[in-house]
């Protein structure tokens, strides 16, 4: 945004009281931040530096973003992205060896949450919910970013219980891809259950686990954005049904049922779902990423235009 903010010769305390914990995730703290003179409230997420030589003072930021380690990438997407169904970077702070990026406050909570305590959506509200998610990946697409770490503990509420307030959150493993046709991306990234296939069979570690044979080279197979599809795929299913597709005790069983795209759709927790909301799921849980709908065209699926059979107000 045009009124982004990096300030590395403040103290973040200076500005913002910083209180109670919101949330944790595998590399940071995300804390409650009021700024003490609007008074405003944000939420502070707190990632710690292994290295992190501070820039010499007038060297520009940009510069600072490209030279810096990985923890910074978040940063250098992140504000690239203006959406409303992304959330928004208002400014950063480096002090103390911890980077601190001040965001919206979405106080609703995750979407994971939502899910375990009051089961699966209705067919309405997962649309509603699905609608921002299928808007916040096509703006970030568009950018050339792609997230690689959708999952129901990235998507949050701004208000409690409110499905039509949900923004994507958590752009630690975000890259730039700037051709969304072309593969490059080669890191295995992301959290199993919601991993795409060409990312798990990417590793020739990987491969080598699933067939017993020690790997030969630490080789990757490059792929693109179409990862993020998948990962609305799994999404879409856990919204509707409160299952997640791939569920496996063992870890490499999980990651061969993955690889074969086996999952099901029948079952109790399927009885009545549409079989529009079914032929969206398995247009996005396909295996080859060329054959699997894109953003745009998720959005254009007669799905997200009907009316589901199980009714019900969002929200
Ligand atoms: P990590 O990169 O370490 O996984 P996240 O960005 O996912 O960190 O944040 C960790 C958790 O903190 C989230 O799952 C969520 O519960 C909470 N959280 C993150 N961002 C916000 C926010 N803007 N407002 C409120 N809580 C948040
Ligand atoms: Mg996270």
């Amino acid at each position: 945004g045009s009124n982004f903010k990096l300030r590395t010769d403040a103290d973040v305390e200076e500005v913002y009281r910083l209180g109670p914990a919101l949330g944790h995730g595998g590399f940071s703290t995300v804390r409650l931040a009021t700024h003490r003179e609007t008074r405003c409230k944000f939420a502070a997420k707190v990632c710690c530096f292994v290295i992190i030589p501070l820039p010499p003072r007038g060297s520009s930021t940009n510069k600072y973003n490209c030279s810096r380690s990985v923890i910074l990438r978040e940063v250098d997407v992140i504000q690239r992205l203006e959406h409303p169904c992304i959330v928004k970077l208002h400014e950063w702070f480096v002090h103390g060896g911890k980077l601190y990026l001040i965001m919206d406050l979405l106080a609703g909570g995750e979407l994971l949450d939502e899910v375990e305590e009051h089961g699966p959506l209705t067919e309405r509200q997962a649309r509603a919910v699905f609608l921002q998610l299928l808007l916040g990946v096509q703006h970030m697409h568009s950018m050339g970013i792609v997230h690689r770490d959708l999952k129901l503990e990235n998507l949050l509420m701004e208000r409690q219980g409110d499905l039509a307030s949900v923004k994507i959150v958590d752009f630690g493993f975000a890259k730039k891809c700037s051709s969304s046709s072309e593969e490059c991306l080669t890191t295995v990234c992301g959290t199993p259950e919601f991993m795409a296939p060409e990312v798990v069979r990417g590793s020739s570690k990987v491969r080598a686990m699933l067939e017993g044979s020690p790997a030969a080279s630490d080789s990757f197979t490059p792929y693109n954005a179409a990862c993020d599809l998948w990962s609305c795929g799994v999404i879409l299913y856990m919204l509707l049904s409160g299952q997640a597709p791939f569920r496996s005790s063992s870890h490499p069983r999980l990651l061969r049922r993955i690889l074969a795209g086996h999952f099901s759709m029948e079952g109790p927790a399927w009885k009545g779902i549409s079989p529009e909301a079914k032929d969206l799921v398995a247009k996005l849980l396909v295996v080859d990423p060329h054959q699997r709908l894109t953003a745009a065209a998720a959005l254009a699926h007669p799905w997200m235009k009907g009316s589901g059979r199980r009714g019900g107000a969002v929200g």
